[in-house]
C-alpha cells in the first residue's frame, strides 16, 4: 500500500495539556511519527512525500478568516508583553456570532476550542504538511490507487472550518473528502477513533455530498462533551447524512464491530464510491484515554470490514497515544485490510 508522510510534521511539539484540573504533557508528542510509521511499514507501507498542492484544497472547508489566524498567531503573540511560549486562550465567547475582536488573546479564544490544541513556532506548518500528506493520499485514489495510507500529525478530525480543538488545526480527512468530492467522486468518512469527530461533523453538517459517520464512546461523559450525541443527524439539506454511534465506555470488539457494521451499512446505502477512514487507534483497551476496548484482533477485524465494503480506501490517521501496542494496532488495522482484499 502506498502511503504519504512529510517530515516537517515533526515540528510541531506541543507542551501544555490540562485535564481534570492538572497540567500533564501532552500526549500528542512527535514520537508518535516514528511508531506509526513502522507500524505502517510493518504492514508494507512505502512512504512517499506529498506533493504542495497549496491552500486551496484547504481553503475548501476552512474560512480564509481562520487560515490568516492560524497562520499568523505565533508571530503576532510574541507582541504580549511576557506572552507564555505557546498560544492557549483564556476566555471563549457565550455566542460564536457575537462579533470578532481584534486583539490576538480574543482571536485565540474565538478560535481555539479548547486548551489541548496550543500553538508554537512549528504548528502551522507540520498542519499544512500533515493536510498535503491527506491532499495526496485523495490524489492516489483519483489516480486510480484502490487504497492508501496517510500518516497525518497533527491530527485532523477535531477541527472545525474556523477553530481548532483537541489537538486538532486542520481537518485532514475532511480536506480529503473534500478533495475527492471535488474530483467527481461520492465520499463517505467513517471515523473510527474512541473520540466523536465533532469537526468533521461539523464541516459537512449541512451537506448531503459527504456522509459523516462517527464511532465513539459515548460523549456524554466522555470529549467531546457537546457534540456525538446520536440526535445529531444534520441539518437543511444534509438532514440524515451524519451518522453518529456512541457506545458505552469500555465497549469490546464484539460492540465495536456491530456499531462498524451499522455505519458501513449506511455508507452503502449512500452510493459511496469512496471511503476515507478517520483511523484513530485511540479506541485501543491499552490506549491511555481508556473509552474503549478494542483489541489489537479487533482492529485488525476493522480493517477487514473496510475491505467488505468493496471500493477504493484512504485510510488517515487521527489520534492514538503512546502505549506498547500502538504500532501493532496499526499494523493490524491495515494488514487486516489487506489481507480481506
Ligand atoms: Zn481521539
Amino acid at each position: 500500500m502506498k502511503a504519504i508522510f512529510d517530515a516537517r510534521q515533526w515540528h510541531h511539539d506541543p507542551k501544555h495539556f490540562m485535564a481534570n484540573g492538572r497540567q500533564q504533557p501532552n500526549p500528542e508528542q512527535p514520537k508518535r511519527i516514528e511508531v506509526l510509521k513502522a507500524g505502517a511499514e510493518a504492514a508494507g507501507c512505502q512512504f512517499e512525500e506529498p506533493k504542495d498542492a497549496g491552500l486551496g484544497p484547504i481553503a475548501a472547508v476552512h474560512t480564509a478568516e481562520y487560515l490568516t489566524f492560524l497562520k499568523n498567531i505565533y508571530r503576532r503573540w510574541q507582541y504580549i508583553d511576557g506572552a507564555g511560549e505557546e498560544v492557549i486562550p483564556n476566555i471563549h465567547p457565550a455566542n460564536r456570532r457575537d462579533g470578532y475582536p481584534k486583539s490576538a488573546t480574543g482571536q485565540s479564544g474565538y478560535h481555539q476550542a479548547d486548551t489541548a490544541c496550543p500553538i508554537a513556532k512549528g504548528t502551522w506548518e507540520a498542519a499544512y504538511w500533515s493536510a498535503q500528506s491527506a491532499i495526496s493520499g485523495a490524489d492516489l485514489l483519483i489516480d486510480g490507487g484502490q487504497s492508501g495510507y496517510v500518516l497525518a500529525r497533527p491530527p485532523g478530525h477535531h477541527a472545525f472550518a474556523d477553530m481548532a480543538g483537541g489537538f486538532c488545526f486542520l481537518n485532514n480527512s475532511g480536506i480529503a473528502a473534500q478533495r475527492l468530492r471535488a474530483a467527481g467522486l461520492r465520499p463517505a468518512i467513517v471515523d473510527v477513533d474512541v473520540h466523536h469527530g465533532n469537526g468533521t461533523q461539523g464541516m459537512f453538517y449541512g451537506r448531503d455530498d459527504v456522509l459523516t459517520v462517527s464511532l465513539h464512546a459515548d460523549p456524554d461523559r466522555f470529549y467531546p462533551f457537546f457534540w456525538g450525541h446520536t440526535q445529531e443527524r444534520g441539518e437543511g439539506r444534509g438532514m440524515g447524512y451524519n451518522l453518529n454511534l456512541p457506545l458505552a465506555r469500555g465497549t469490546d470488539d464484539a460492540g465495536f464491530l456491530k456499531a462498524l457494521n451499522t455505519g458501513l451499512e449506511r455508507v452503502t446505502l449512500f452510493g459511496a464510491d469512496v471511503v476515507v477512514v478517520a483511523l484513530g487507534l485511540d479506541a485501543s483497551v491499552d490506549d491511555p484515554f481508556q473509552g474503549l476496548a478494542v483489541t489489537q484482533d479487533g482492529f485488525s477485524r476493522i480493517g477487514a470490514a473496510f475491505a467488505a465494503l468493496g471500493i477504493p480506501v484512504l485510510f488517515v490517521q487521527e489520534g492514538g497515544y503512546l502505549s506498547d501496542s500502538l504500532g501493532v494496532n496499526l499494523t493490524r488495522c491495515l494488514s487486516g485490510y489487506q489481507a480481506a482484499l
